[in-house]
């Protein structure tokens, strides 16, 4: 056939050519020549598709021999004019190196890492938890009614065997407290999930951090003390907090947490909507209800429990208007924190 016979003959001629070669740029012109894009290499396989299937792996067999061949050849032809530097690609020491960019936190990132640092200070230990949760830790465990809308599937991801996406990280709050016997003094960092439209406010996911201190004794003065230093500890030394009734169905009372705005320092602005407050957590006393489900006796232990969102901390911290920015992994904006 012919083709094989083109094939070795080509072979034979690349290799004697390359090992008379006198230098670089010879080695060069004869790659270009034999395996260059527009070389006879290639075109000679283009004539293996004429074939008949009888031919074929015969011919297969030598276009492989050849490719290996020249190759080998030209290797063997840039190593013996002296190393690597192929001619026209010479190395240019005097050119500058290049430009490495580095890597920073995430401003979800330093939030959570400051909050973490500050609740650490004051005795608090981290703990973490699954975030692919029971119902029953996420909801029923947390006296949450029947009827709440949250448990809705329009406002909750659920899987096909009725475990869920966790919509807050009040359930490591309960494993903890199933597992492990008062005191317990913790905060649970972390992602949670709810089926919200993304908007300027409001994702699909976003994070939280809660914190829950079980003791004898401790009353809201104790949360409203914790609180308060917290604030200081993020916002400065002038930065104050105030209480406001709320509902939640696992704090009895609970209460609403705004902290002093930390923008205009509690005289007005845009970010408060001239109210010189900001909402930040949500609180209360652990309901004797959320005690009972997890085996501690509400007779004798008491405790507060407390929460809320990494993302409206970073926002507010760093004036960022548009929560889904956090998300969308900008380079040119993550390199401005
Ligand atoms: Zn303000």
């Amino acid at each position: 056939m012919s083709l094989i016979a083109d094939l070795d003959a080509l072979l034979a001629e690349a290799q004697g050519l390359l090992a008379a070669a006198a230098d670089s740029a010879t080695v060069e012109a004869l790659r270009a020549k034999y395996i260059g894009r527009k070389g006879i290499l290639p075109e000679m396989m283009g004539r293996l598709a004429g074939l008949t299937p009888a031919e074929k792996p015969e011919a297969g067999k030598a276009v492989n021999r050849a490719k290996t061949g020249v190759q080998a050849a030209l290797d063997a032809a840039v190593e013996r004019l002296g190393g690597g530097a192929r001619a026209g690609h010479a190395v240019d020491v005097t050119l500058p190196g290049r430009q490495r960019t580095l890597g920073r936190k995430h401003p979800i990132t330093l939030v959570l890492d400051d909050t973490v640092a500050i609740f650490r200070r004051m005795g608090f230990l981290v703990a973490e938890g699954p975030e692919i949760e029971t119902v029953y830790n996420n909801f029923d465990a947390l006296n949450t009614p029947d009827d709440h809308p949250s448990r809705d599937p329009q406002d909750t991801f659920y899987f096909p065997d009725g475990r869920i996406l966790r919509t807050q990280t009040s359930p490591v709050q309960i494993r903890v407290m199933q597992t492990t016997k008062p005191p317990i003094r913790i905060v649970c960092p972390g992602r949670v999930f709810r089926r919200d439209t993304p908007d300027a406010t409001h994702g699909m996911n976003f994070h939280q951090i809660e914190g829950l201190y079980v003791d004898r004794n401790v009353t809201l003065a104790d949360l409203k003390g914790t609180m308060a230093e917290f604030a200081r500890e993020l916002c400065g030394a002038d930065a104050k907090i105030r209480f406001r009734p709320h509902f939640f169905p696992f704090t009895e009372p609970s209460v609403e947490c705004d902290f002093s705005c930390i923008i205009c320092g509690g005289k007005g602005c845009r970010v408060c909507k001239q109210s010189g407050w900001l909402e930040i957590a949500g609180a209360g006393m652990v309901n004797p209800k959320v005690f009972t489900s997890c085996g501690i006796d509400p007779e004798e232990w008491t405790g507060y429990a407390f929460g809320f969102g990494i993302e409206r901390i970073a926002m507010i911290r760093y004036a960022i208007n548009d929560l889904r920015l956090l998300y969308e992994n900008d380079v040119r904006f993550l390199h401005q924190f």
